[in-house]
């Protein structure tokens, strides 16, 4: 019989990307969103891409009786890939009772929830923000540096619970996932990410810039010690970082003890802002217009992974390059030039 697995965040840019690989490799995929910032849309899609609907249960992570009724309704959830949380940096500086209350709350009544129906198994959504100033490439044996911003401080603050969770009662098996920077769409450009508002992050934006949304991309600093300049980071393909997921629960669910994980999902390689905006236009086939702008303050001027620990135990490693990331971003945004219209 089928695994169940618990998605939460599953409507999400990410979350909804590994549903669509997890039902490919045979799992049953239940999400739980509270569609603070997605829409059911992408339900409609993972149904046309697969053939299979996963069940989908509007609540909030905070929500005890919500999430217990979840928890009794699905009474064989196996796992739990824990997506749900607010992700933006700045608006995370400007509202941090509001981050830090989702994001830290919501993960304590999920862990909760779970124990109280004999399910400790979890892969959380971390981030590379955690290495903070370490040199590059970050390994996962690094020491973690303080965050610089609430955002950052819940992924660094949750791989704490999660840690002490285990160590109060080893059979939880804990495993953290530090994501690089995910762009790109599915290939079929039926799903992609649809952000609210004015873009935060890069590929979103030079995408609708490419779409004649908006004007021409603002280039945050031209004067870091890097190759041309401008910021590198290590962009990896969405579904690069859902098949890491895939890799990592079947890695887990086949060890014989629980532990706790740390895993980069990343390339191992770093992109600078100008090679983005250049692979974007050749995938547009237009030139993408472009401003020099100030440094955003507490940008790094270079972010990439290891990524040798995931291809040694997982198995697993990023196999799509930019030109095939602005590619799939590309024909995901042409096709949905509003994203998702629920
Ligand atoms: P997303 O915003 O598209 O998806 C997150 C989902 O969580 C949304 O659908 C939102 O409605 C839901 N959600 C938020 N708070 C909730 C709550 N209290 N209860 C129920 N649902 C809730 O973001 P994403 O890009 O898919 O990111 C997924 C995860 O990966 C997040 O935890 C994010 O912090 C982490 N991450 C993302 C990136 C990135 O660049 N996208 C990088 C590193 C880590
Ligand atoms: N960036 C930029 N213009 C934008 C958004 C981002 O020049 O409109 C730069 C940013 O300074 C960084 C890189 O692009 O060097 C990636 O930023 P993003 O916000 O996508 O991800 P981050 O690594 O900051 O999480």
């Amino acid at each position: 019989m089928a695994q169940t697995i618990l998605i939460t965040g599953g409507t999400g840019f990410i979350g909804s990307h590994t549903v669509v690989e997890l039902i490919e490799h045979g799992y049953d995929v239940v999400i739980a969103d509270n569609l603070s910032n997605s829409k059911l849309e992408p339900l409609n899609r993972i149904e046309r891409i697969t053939g299979t609907r996963p069940r989908f249960h509007e609540v909030d992570m905070r929500d005890r009786d919500g999430m217990n009724a979840l928890f009794e309704a699905e009474p064989g959830i196996q796992a739990v890939i824990h997506f749900a949380g607010l992700k933006a940096v700045g608006e995370s500086v400007e509202k941090p009772l509001e981050y830090y209350e989702n994001n830290i709350n919501g993960t304590l009544v999920l862990c909760e929830t779970m124990r109280a129906h004999g399910c400790k198994t979890i892969i959380f959504s971390s981030s590379a923000t955690v290495y903070g100033e370490n040199p590059v490439p970050y390994v996962e044996t690094m020491q973690k540096l303080p965050a610089s911003n609430p955002y950052g401080w819940t992924k660094w603050m949750i791989e704490e619970i999660l840690t002490d969770l285990h160590t109060a009662d080893p059979t939880w098996n804990v495993m953290l996932l530090r994501y690089f920077n995910p762009i790109g769409a599915h290939p079929s450009g039926l799903m992609g990410e649809d952000p609210r508002g004015i873009p935060n992050n890069l590929l979103p934006y030079v995408a609708q810039v490419a779409v004649g949304r908006r004007e021409c991309v603002h280039v945050f600093g031209n004067d870091y010690p890097t190759a041309d300049g401008t910021g590198e980071r290590d962009y990896i393909h969405v579904m690069d970082l859902a098949a890491g997921h895939v890799a990592a629960l079947e890695w887990m669910l086949a060890q014989p003890e629980p532990s706790v994980e740390i895993f980069n999902l990343g390339t191992g390689k770093g992109t600078s802002v100008l090679e983005i905006i250049r692979a974007f236009s050749d995938a547009c086939g237009h030139e993408i217009p472009y401003v020099i702008d100030p440094r955003r303050p507490g940008d790094l001027p270079a972010s990439w992974a290891d990524a040798t620990r995931a291809k040694e135990i997982l198995g697993w490693e990023a196999k799509y390059d930019i030109a095939q990331m602005c590619a799939d971003s590309w024909n995901w945004q042409s096709h949905n030039p509003e994203g998702y219209t629920d």
